[in-house]
């Protein structure tokens, strides 16, 4: 089975690809991904996310502040509400984003900051967004003691220096539908070196499809191409990559 372990149920298109979430989810099954995590980007989105899911135990969720998103509204005793909810198994995305907001940065790192307190509180791992921004990324998490709940590098697309500091701090790497982009030469000579144990397999969806879906709208079953990848590029087997991969997800996000 494959986990897809970042997705975003609540920005699929259901007017015209889907019927709901219920046929999101038989999709992806039907091609063995047999668990979700959705991602929260503001906290005025959680609840019909929440709502959305309520009747599927097999997706699990997260709460977070994207960084792109610190305009919206955040008062942090809501934010700590929806954060104890049993069903949040983590805390993002949250990060800091440079390329595209290098205006916000100074909120991109006040937010940031509160939400690895709450992670490290409640002991739930992070689900880290970070571009252009990796010093201050690895300042935020090693000064908020990141390493007490863990979490992982979402999307990943640094190189190899900045997945060997996150490794140190117990943080694993997701891979996306970016590694099977022809240019993407760099993360695929940073996927051939990663332990096939420190690696998670997600979608992003509905952005970032993989081939051969590029430039359609991403979904959930489309993870199994990028474990796919993962196999061609390491040499292991799809079976491999989706048992080690999905172990990863449980060790991280179920066992703690
Ligand atoms: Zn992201
Ligand atoms: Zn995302």
């Amino acid at each position: 089975m494959l986990v897809d372990t970042h997705c975003h149920l609540d920005k699929l298109n259901y007017n015209d690809l889907h019927t709901n979430v219920g046929d999101v989810l038989e999709k992806a099954k039907l091609r063995g991904v047999e668990q979700f995590l959705t991602v929260g980007v503001t906290l005025d989105a959680f609840p019909n996310m929440m709502e959305m899911i309520k009747d599927h135990p097999e997706v699990h969720a997260s709460c977070g502040i994207h960084p792109l998103d610190v305009e919206s509204e955040f008062d942090l005793s809501i934010f700590r509400q929806y954060a104890a909810n049993d069903r949040v198994i983590a805390i993002g995305e949250t990060g800091l984003d440079y390329f595209y907001q290098p205006e916000s940065a100074s909120r991109q790192r006040d937010l940031f900051e509160q939400q690895v307190e709450v992670a490290v509180e409640y002991n739930k791992p992070l689900i880290i967004h970070t571009r252009q921004a990796r010093e201050d990324t690895l300042a935020i998490l090693k000064n908020g003691q990141a390493n007490k709940c863990g979490g992982v590098i979402h999307c990943f697309t640094e190189d190899w220096a900045f997945a060997e500091a996150a490794m140190d701090l117990g943080f694993y790497i997701s891979i996306s539908g970016i590694v099977t982009f022809n240019k993407a030469t760099e993360l695929k000579d940073v996927v051939r070196r990663l332990p096939l144990e420190r690696i998670l397999v997600e979608t992003d969806s509905p952005y970032l499809a993989p081939v051969p879906y590029r430039g359609k709208e991403n979904q959930p079953a489309y993870v199994r191409e990028v474990a796919e990848y993962i196999g061609l590029l390491k040499g292991k087997s799809f079976e491999e990559v989706a048992q080690i991969t999905t172990n990863n997800f449980k060790n991280l996000f179920l066992n703690k």
